[in-house]
């Protein structure tokens, strides 16, 4: 039986376990998906005692993608690109590790937005990890301007030196100016959720009315920033598909079969209590 793991620490809120346990179930496959709570001083030697364990690979989430960067023998080009790990894998007795948070977001416009890669100019909002991988995602869909806009200005321009020269930097006050050129904006930030400064909630009101709208928060699914979005009549696409989509490519490579985003997956997970 293949065994799989979501590691983290804490890792008690991960909503990896279900969904890979309704492929497993869907599918009839005899294989196992399980958390697995790992602190921080551990995982290095978790990460060394992995290719002669009982699993055949899984996924890392916080705190550990970086650590898990830094100690595979192998790495993908998304992973390389956004300094980053989330899936890891065994080849040949070697541990590799993959980043398949751009691939799960880019899946999740392409289901319901698939016209986003017409668009030339983008803001992403937000310069912490998982705006890594949308700024690799949204380069890679073909756009040509890509704006960083973050609280902390600093780890905006530390971003935009990383992914190059069609991405600019700028502070969040620089955003109003930015809006009436944007074909595409998406936010990884918490801004307008409970406890985060209201002052702060971007006035969408001068984006294009063809502009395509994302968060990659989904809890709630309609975040504040959708929401504003939707009383404009803008196009809004929530982050929940991200999560369901950055899951296919570890369930293949551990389990041998291409699995389903479905309404039903979907459904499911939504279901369950957060
Ligand atoms: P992170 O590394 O902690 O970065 C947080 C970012 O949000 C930083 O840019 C931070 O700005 C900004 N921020 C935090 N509070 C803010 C506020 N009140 N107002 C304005 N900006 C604020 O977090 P992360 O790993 O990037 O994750 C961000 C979110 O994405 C989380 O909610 C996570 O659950 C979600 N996510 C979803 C998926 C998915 O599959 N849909 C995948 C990954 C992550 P400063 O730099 O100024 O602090």
């Amino acid at each position: 039986m293949k065994k799989a793991f979501v590691t983290g620490w804490p890792i008690k809120h991960s909503k990896s376990p279900m969904l890979h346990g309704f492929w497993l179930k869907q599918y009839g496959i005899k294989g196992s998906y399980e958390a697995k709570g790992v602190e921080p001083e551990n995982f290095e030697q978790f990460l060394k005692d992995l290719p002669t364990s009982e699993f055949v690979g899984g996924n890392v989430t916080i705190p550990h993608k970086e650590a898990a960067f830094a100690n595979v023998d192998q790495l993908d080009e998304a992973a390389k690109a956004i300094g980053a790990v989330n899936t890891l894998w065994l080849e040949d007795g070697k541990l590799c590790g993959g980043n398949t948070d751009a691939y799960g977001f880019s899946a999740n416009m392409d289901q319901f937005a698939p016209e986003w890669r017409e668009g030339k100019k983008a803001i992403v909002l937000g310069a912490g990890g998982a705006a890594r991988a949308i700024i690799y995602a949204v380069l890679e869909a073909g756009f040509k301007e890509v704006h960083i806009v973050n609280r902390t200005l600093e780890r905006a321009e530390n971003l935009a030196t990383l992914f190059g020269a069609n991405c600019k930097a700028h502070p969040w006050d620089g955003l109003q100016d930015l809006l009436s050129q944007t074909d595409f904006i998406v936010n990884t930030t918490s801004i307008g959720m409970a406890g985060s400064d209201a002052s702060m909630m971007p006035d969408l009101s001068t984006l294009p009315k063809s502009a395509i709208v994302t968060d990659i928060v989904y809890t709630p699914l309609e975040t504040p920033f959708l929401k504003s979005a939707n009383a404009l009549g803008l196009k809004t696409v929530d982050g929940l598909g991200m999560l369901l989509h950055q899951a296919v490519p570890g369930f293949e490579k551990w389990f041998g079969l291409r699995p389903e985003v479905t309404d039903e997956l979907r459904d499911y997970i939504l279901g369950l209590s957060s």
